[in-house]
């Protein structure tokens, strides 16, 4: 899992913008903006509209 993926699933139109936020750190997608990412315990949990490649 991880940017990748999902900029993958994006590109193919089937899945919308339903984990918007996500962990800098793991990559985790998250559906809410946590103060840290359940996963990894990380505080980097962004806005995916905010993360421009
Ligand atoms: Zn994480």
């Amino acid at each position: 899992m991880g940017v990748f993926d999902r900029a993958a699933r994006l590109a193919r139109g089937d899945q919308q913008e339903t984990y918007p936020y996500q962990c800098m750190s793991c990559g985790a997608d998250l559906p809410v903006q946590y103060h840290t990412c359940p996963e990894c315990g990380s505080y980097d949990v962004r806005a995916t509209k905010w993360i421009d490649d």
